[in-house]
């Protein structure tokens, strides 16, 4: 049925339409506890992140990131609003449901690696496929070990490796099951400088090389300058957004935003 209902006209714009967006969210807020010590962590927030792309979500810190990431991704449910990822609307979906929808169609990389230590290299990076019940497909495998370098490691256990090497086996682990988004909270906020540089570059290449789409929070200016896309958090709310970001500018951005007072 056709229909010219102005709000359906909306939703099917380029920037909205399911199959141009990995993630759409409309009107979503969070409220964390009630009453008098209500805290609003997301306040309506509307955002399509194209397939493909690369999004860096920054701001002060308690402006929202980390809420906004984990409603985005499935892990934590809006109070209102509407988190769509692709095609499929998360609202109102079991936790059964939401459990599987993270579990084969997001990946997600932690600062703090989360990698099982009595496992090797390869039995990490396998153990979403063998969570899911699915045989991992060979040459996507292949593909990813070669794109994070770790072909000569699969034996190795985690505390053999480097930070870096352990936030590649990190990425590759969130790449297995070829997810349609791979989330990142502060993927290089444990690593030093080099080494994040590194991880970057590695992130920046899954969407250039893979068609990947990445959304990682971050409060490092340099480490947003690898996306194509800065969201600026303030309060709960999307306040700004830069295309093309460089460290410089986010780093001023940041600064009005009165971020490192
Ligand atoms: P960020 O990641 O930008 O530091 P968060 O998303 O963690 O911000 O938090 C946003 C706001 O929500 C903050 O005021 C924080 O104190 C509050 N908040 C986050 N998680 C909870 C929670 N589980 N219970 C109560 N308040 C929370
Ligand atoms: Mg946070």
């Amino acid at each position: 049925m056709k229909t010219d209902d102005a709000a359906t006209r909306t939703d099917d714009s380029a920037a909205t339409r399911p199959d141009a967006s990995a993630v759409t969210l409309t009107d979503v807020s969070r409220v964390y506890g009630r009453g008098q010590g209500a805290v609003a962590a997301l306040r309506e927030v509307s955002l399509a992140i194209p397939r493909g792309s690369f999004t860096a979500v920054m701001g002060p810190s308690g402006s929202g990131k980390s809420t906004f990431l984990h409603c985005a991704a499935g892990l934590d449910t809006p109070t209102a609003g509407s988190v769509r990822l692709g095609g499929t609307e998360l609202t109102g979906m079991n936790e059964t449901r939401l459990t599987e929808l993270r579990r084969d169609r997001v990946g997600f990389v932690f600062q703090a690696f989360n990698l099982i230590p009595s496992l090797t290299v390869l039995e990490n990076i396998t153990l979403p496929l063998r969570l899911a019940g699915t045989r991992p497909d060979r040459a996507w495998l292949d593909a990813v070990l070669h794109r994070v370098g770790l072909q000569g490691r699969t034996g190795h256990r985690p505390a053999q490796l480097s930070g870096g090497q352990q936030q590649r086996v990190a990425v590759a682990r969130a790449l297995a099951t070829r997810p349609e988004v791979v989330f990142g909270d502060e993927p290089t906020g444990a690593l030093d400088t080099m080494t994040a540089r590194d991880v970057l570059t590695l992130l920046r290449e899954i969407v250039d090389e893979m068609r990947q789409t990445v959304v990682m929070v971050t409060h490092d200016p340099v480490a947003a300058s690898y996306a194509d896309t800065v969201l600026f958090l303030a309060d709960g709310r999307i306040v700004d957004s830069t295309e093309r970001p460089t460290a410089d500018k986010v780093a001023e951005r940041m600064t009005r935003l009165g971020a490192w007072k």
